[in-house]
């Protein structure tokens, strides 16, 4: 394949097109939206509210992307309805203080409008219809099984998190009754206020290129049932069409580690929206980021075991949320992880069925079980000698776990899950994306905003950036947020 192309229809496309060379436009409207998932919805919703005419182009039949697959969290805070109700005190103030402590690279501007913002957003989102209870789950868990609202999501009880913002539980979960659908459920209510605000959506049509008229991105080129058309934008062109987990050479050259993992989402992540931005003149960055999990609780109570490496060493703090431990775990000597539990907090972990976490053996002895997993002499029994001495003061001075997970592991027998990356199946999916404005306009190396271009979703970088400071919740946020702000921006432009 020629470099700047991509396979589309019979031939070889190039990412960009000259607006001489469109033989005709088929339709146009002010804003032209690539993808009709969560950015796209809240973008569309709020350019047709500030006036501006719509197109959304999807790839899919209809809204399929990864948001469908979504469990429905938003991270939202600083005093939200739900919040209120069950009796937390949050601001805004704190909630942005976490964010930027969390954050790998913190954009400050951005984490204070959506801090600032968040309550707001949280009003906007019941307002168009989407449900949230007013209740808490109070378990630590990776997706709260019924449609209690509020969940901790991030890292805010972690050390050292929890000594640099007041922590307060922040993922809000769409009301629904299971694991999964609340993204879904949250997408179809979206979706729907775009379509009734009288959004143009173009289904069963793949963008292809962008068209540029003088360093403008002034339209698309969209190929549908094997026809080829263009559809011009008279005031942007906003990329919402997802991240690059299924494009194998772009996991490769940018994150490798996801190779080895079950990358989750949308089949149309192919990257295609970072590589046109890229293409007229955007920056990817955060690339080598993924999110990355192989949640060993719930049930909670695996909390109160420790994770430790071939080393027989410590790495985390086990309490972390789950793609904290994920990424720690993933960077260990040759990927061995072991999670140690006593007879006293023996549980499977839950996923163990899906992410072949397998019991490895139960021992009598601590002695035992170190040779029983290869781990050098003395290392393990030192370890947990150590971390018993401290658990039985309600101390971990090593990684300052909450001394709610805080127990000696004393009473035998004692067992070993196999967590170790490239045996236990680890999920993910990319976080990298186009370097965008706060309201969604595609910056180039200079920082200046591409003319004409916006993106937001999985396929900008925004609040989410890497796997050690994500909180559930952070990827739906952010795209309804930063999608809103780039529809508003983009319509009064
Ligand atoms: C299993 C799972 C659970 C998750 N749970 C949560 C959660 O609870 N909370 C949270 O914050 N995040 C969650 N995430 C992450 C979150 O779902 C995504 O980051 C978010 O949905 C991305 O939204 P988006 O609008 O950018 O992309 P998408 O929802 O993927 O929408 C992009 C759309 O673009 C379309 N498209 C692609 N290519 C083209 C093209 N060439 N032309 C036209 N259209 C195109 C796609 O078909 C798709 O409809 C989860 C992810 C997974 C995989």
């Amino acid at each position: 394949m020629v470099e700047g192309a991509q396979a589309g229809g019979e031939a070889e496309v190039p990412l960009l097109i000259d607006a001489a060379d469109v033989p005709e436009w088929a339709a146009g409207a002010d804003l032209v939206i690539m993808g009709f998932g969560m950015a796209g919805a809240c973008a569309a919703i709020e350019a047709r509210a500030a006036g501006a005419s719509v197109i959304l182009v999807e790839r899919t039949s209809g809204c399929t992307g990864s948001t469908s697959a979504a469990a429905g969290h938003f991270y939202l805070g600083g005093g939200t309805a739900v919040q209120k109700a069950c009796g937390f005190e949050d601001s805004a103030k704190e909630m942005a203080r976490y964010l930027e402590a969390v954050a790998l690279d913190p954009d400050l501007e951005k984490i204070r409008l959506y801090a600032d913002g968040s309550v707001a957003h949280f009003d906007w989102l019941e307002a168009q219809g989407v449900p949230f209870d007013r209740s808490f789950y109070p378990q630590k868990n990776v997706v709260q099984p019924g449609r209690d609202c509020l969940i901790w999501t991030g890292n805010e009880q972690v050390w050292p998190y929890r000594d640099q913002a007041r922590p307060a539980p922040r993922g809000h979960k769409v009301a629904f009754d299971g694991e999964e659908g609340g993204g879904a459920l949250a997408l179809r209510i979206l979706s729907g206020r775009a379509e009734a605000a009288s959004a143009t959506v173009m289904a069963d049509s793949k963008v292809e290129a962008l068209v540029r008229e003088g360093g403008r991105v002034v339209g698309v080129r969209v190929r549908r049932f094997g026809e080829t058309s263009y559809v011009r934008a008279d005031k942007a062109v906003l990329l919402a069409a997802g991240g690059f987990g299924q494009n194998a050479e772009m996991v490769a050259e940018h994150v490798p580690v996801l190779a080895s993992a079950y990358v989750q989402g949308s089949p149309y992540d192919d990257g295609l929206a970072i590589r046109l931005g890229t293409a007229a003149g955007g920056v990817p960055i955060h690339m080598g980021e993924p999110f990355l999990t192989s949640p060993f609780y719930p049930p909670e109570q695996l909390l109160k075991g420790i994770l430790v490496n071939g080393e027989g060493r410590r790495f985390v703090a086990e309490d972390s949320y789950h793609s904290r431990s994920g990424i720690f775990s993933s960077r260990q000597p040759g990927g061995t992880v072991y999670l140690i539990v006593d007879s006293a907090i023996f549980a499977y972990p839950h996923f163990a069925s899906l992410t072949n976490q397998s019991l490895i053996d139960g021992f009598e002895t601590i002695a035992e079980m170190e040779a029983g997993l290869g781990l050098p002499a003395g290392s393990l029994q030192a370890t947990m000698a150590a971390y018993n001495a401290h658990a039985a003061q309600g101390e971990d001075p090593e990684f300052h776990k909450y001394p709610k997970w805080l127990k000696p592991l004393d009473e035998g027998p004692f067992a070993a899950f196999d967590l170790s990356f490239g045996r236990a199946v680890y999920t993910g999916f990319t976080l990298g994306g186009l370097s965008v404005s706060a309201d969604g306009q595609v910056l180039d190396g200079t920082g200046r905003p591409v003319p004409g271009l916006y993106a937001a979703g999985a396929c900008a970088s925004n609040i989410a950036q890497d796997s050690n400071g994500y909180a559930s919740g952070t990827c739906l946020g952010e795209a309804s947020f930063f999608g809103r702000r780039a529809g508003r921006h983009a319509a009064m432009a």
